[in-house]
C-alpha cells in the first residue's frame, strides 16, 4: 500500500462554545471532538470537570507515553508519505491500495470531528484504525472509531465501499478488534452522539460513574465531587 497524507480541502467557519471549552459551533449545530466519546464511556461526569468547570490536570503517564509513540508512527509515515487530497485518494484508492495517517473526519450535520490514527483504502474497503494502549476493546474505545467510521461515511458521497473500523495494539500490527461499520454499528453510535448533543445542549444529566475503581485512578478525583 503506498503512503498518502491527505491535506484537508473543505473549510467550515467555526465559532467557539461561550461555555464549554473545546466545543465548536460550525453550521449551526455543536460541534465535538470524537475523542470525547472515550472519556464518556470512562466517566461522563469527567467531563462535566474539564469541558464546563475548565479544570486542568496534568497529563498522565499513559497520556505523555501514549503522544510519544503516537509521534513516532507519524514522523515514520510521513517519511515516504505522498501529498494528495481526499477525492483524489478516494478515486486512485479503487485501483491501488493507499494508506494515510490522522486524516481529519469532520461531519457539521451530526456535530463531529476528528484525526483518523490510520486508513486503509483499497479496491473493496475502507478500513478506519484507531491505535490503542493494550488489548482489550472497551465500550468507549470501540465508540470512538464507530463516530470515525460514521464521520467518514459521511464524507463520501455514492461510494458503495465496505467501511470497517478497527482497533490495534499500539506499536504493532495486532488488530484486536475489527468489525463492519453496519447497521447496528451506525444506529449505535448515532443514539450515543444524540446523548453527547443532549449533554451539551443541558436536557441531559453527565451521569458519574459508579464503579469506584475508575474514579481511584481518575485524575479529577481531588476535584470531584462524587469522589
Ligand atoms: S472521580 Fe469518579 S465520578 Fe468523579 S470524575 Fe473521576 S471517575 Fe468520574
Amino acid at each position: 500500500m503506498k503512503n498518502k497524507l491527505i491535506k484537508n480541502s473543505i473549510e467550515y467557519t467555526i465559532e467557539k462554545h461561550p461555555k464549554i471549552k473545546g466545543l465548536q459551533i460550525i453550521k449551526g449545530k455543536n460541534n465535538f471532538p470524537i475523542s470525547w466519546l472515550n472519556q464518556q464511556g470512562y466517566c461522563e461526569y469527567s467531563l462535566y470537570l474539564q469541558y464546563f468547570k475548565g479544570i486542568k490536570t496534568a497529563p498522565t503517564q499513559a497520556m505523555i507515553i501514549g503522544t510519544a509513540e503516537h509521534q513516532k508512527l507519524e514522523d515514520k509515515f510521513k517519511e515516504d508519505a505522498v501529498p494528495t487530497t481526499f477525492n483524489e485518494v478516494l478515486e486512485t484508492s479503487k485501483e491501488e491500495a493507499a494508506i494515510s495517517r490522522e486524516m481529519f473526519v469532520i461531519a457539521p450535520s451530526l456535530g463531529i470531528r476528528g484525526f483518523i490514527d490510520e486508513i486503509w483504502m483499497t479496491p473493496d474497503e475502507f478500513v478506519i484504525i484507531d491505535d490503542k494502549p493494550g488489548r482489550i476493546p472497551y465500550p468507549s474505545t470501540i465508540n470512538q472509531v464507530l463516530a470515525y467510521c460514521l464521520g467518514f461515511k459521511n464524507m463520501l458521497n455514492d461510494d458503495k465501499r465496505k467501511i470497517k473500523g478497527a482497533l490495534r495494539e499500539r506499536g504493532t500490527n495486532n488488530l484486536f478488534w475489527i468489525e463492519e461499520f453496519d447497521e447496528d454499528n451506525e444506529n449505535r453510535i448515532n443514539f450515543l452522539i444524540n446523548r453527547m448533543q443532549g449533554l451539551f445542549e443541558g436536557s441531559k444529566p453527565f451521569i458519574p460513574t459508579k464503579n469506584k475503581n475508575k474514579c481511584i485512578k481518575c485524575r479529577f478525583q481531588s476535584y470531584c465531587e462524587h469522589f
